[in-house]
């Protein structure tokens, strides 16, 4: 099947290369001319594992292509993917639709017979109404339908994701449309991918209604982490407690700096705002995301306090920067939230990150970047571990403390040992976890 895919982005490039290894014809479409470029060039402008390799096949193999031309790719396309971003929009966190409104004017104006139009971006309720109308509006006599897929992966596991999903949502009534998309997703099918046919608001809503349980989640732990503190009691052991009950789950029991990441922050209040407007608001969502945006400034306090009080003129080296491992993604990053709350009292701060620091430059003023960790820790007064990527949890200890010029860790992400880390002398502060006596 011919698919032409609209935003080569985390998700688009993700998806477009996918499809093409299940054997579909793919043109990646992006409006910015580096990004293709690079993509013609070789170059994957995003670091996700697996990511260079499987892009490079299917283009060899002559499935996958790009350009800027959105026309030329749309024109001769059975099923064009909208996959652009939907931030949130600046002043209200609405999401901000306006990325997805010039592609779906542009498709219009391109397609050429029946084109089955399916939204990926995670978009509000009614939004694919929205996108049919101007469609129809600028096409009045073109046949096409438009369909809700939205994309459940995650970044840093995208591929396997993508090709070894729980389930699919495809959100459509119109039976010529259905079986466009169970033609695309035949290969996951016939993995028992279960694929969920559902009307398109509904899809649309499972999406939001997803990420929001999945944060609300990860903050339950979070505040059970903070009470964990006050009274002598272990989150992790909490956590397994809790999560070996299969109606509860173990996934997302992670006590940590509060989630952030280019989905649910701006995902939450999406939710938010779309409930406010049909006057069902979601409250334990609204608590979950207010909770959330308190806890990552809190965690800059919190290593204030494991610095004795103050870090004014004091070096912090901050391990981890991207909102979680295996990916470059600095969107909402908590590190961008822990960093300014130090630099705000008066810290000078030292930053690595494997992958992140380069987009991180962008977002981040002030920072001293490292080469590696033990760079980092190079007469720091402190040290933060704040995102846990693999490189980080198998530090030579000793090496470590003898590099610090005083040896305080803040481990936000509860990946060492309290009893290993004060056997090698540290001042040892994580998460949830009981303080020495
Ligand atoms: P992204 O910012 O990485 O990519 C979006 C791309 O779309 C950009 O490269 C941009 O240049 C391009 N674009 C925008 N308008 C365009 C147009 N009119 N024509 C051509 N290209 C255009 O965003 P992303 O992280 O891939 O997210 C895309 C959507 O998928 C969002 O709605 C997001 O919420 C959703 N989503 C993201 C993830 C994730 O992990 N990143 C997971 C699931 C769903």
């Amino acid at each position: 099947m011919r698919v032409a895919m609209i935003g080569a982005g985390y998700v688009g490039l993700v998806s477009g290369a996918c499809f093409a290894d299940f054997g579909h014809e793919v043109c990646c479409v992006d409006k910015e001319p580096a990004k293709i470029e690079a993509l013609n060039r070789g170059a994957i402008p995003i670091f996700e594992p697996g990511l260079d390799d499987l892009v490079a096949k299917n283009v060899r193999e002559d499935r996958l292509t790009f350009t800027t031309d959105l026309a030329q790719a749309v024109k001769s396309a059975q099923a064009v993917f909208i996959a652009v971003g939907t931030p949130s929009r600046r002043g209200d966190g609405h999401a901000d639709l306006s990325y997805v409104y010039q592609a779906a004017r542009d498709i219009a104006a391109a397609m050429d017979g029946y084109t089955v139009v399916v939204t990926k971006s995670t978009v509000p309720v009614g939004t694919g109404d929205e996108v049919e109308r101007i469609i129809r509006e600028t096409r009045p006599e073109a046949e096409f339908a438009v369909v809700s897929n939205p994309e459940f992966l995650r970044e840093g596991a995208a591929i396997a994701d993508f090709k070894r999903p729980d389930r699919i949502v495809v959100g459509t009534e119109d039976e010529r449309a259905k079986d466009v998309m169970t033609e695309l997703y035949r290969p996951l099918y016939l993995n028992q991918s279960p694929l969920l046919s559902m009307s398109r608001r509904t899809a649309e809503l499972t999406k939001y209604a997803a990420n929001a349980f999945l944060a609300t989640k990860i903050t339950f732990i979070n505040e059970i982490a903070d009470l964990c503190e006050q009274v002598g009691a272990n989150v992790q052991d909490v956590a397994r407690g809790i999560g070996l009950d299969n109606r509860i789950g173990a996934k997302f029991l992670h006590a940590g700096p509060g989630y952030g990441g280019s989905c649910f922050p701006k995902d939450t209040l999406a939710l938010i705002k779309t409930a406010q407007d049909h006057e069902a608001p979601m409250r334990i969502v609204e608590t979950v995301a207010a909770v959330n945006s308190q806890r990552k400034r809190a965690m800059g306090r919190k290593v204030i306090a494991a610095c004795g009080g103050s870090v004014r003129g004091k070096t912090v080296a901050v391990l981890g920067l991207t909102f979680k491992p295996n990916t470059d993604d600095m969107r909402d990053a908590p590190s961008i939230d822990v960093i300014t709350a130090l630099q705000d009292a008066g810290a000078r701060v030292k930053a690595y990150d494997p992958e992140g620091m380069e987009a991180a430059r962008s977002v981040l003023t002030d920072v001293a970047y490292a080469r590696d960790a033990y760079d980092c820790a190079r007469g720091a007064d402190a040290l933060v571990l704040v995102t846990e990527w693999d490189t980080f949890r198998a530090l030579d200890l000793s090496r470590l403390k003898a590099t610090l010029a005083a040896p305080v860790v803040v481990d936000l992400r509860n990946v060492y040992r309290p009893e290993e880390m004060r056997r090698h002398g540290f001042t040892y502060v994580s998460i949830g976890q009981p303080l020495p006596h």
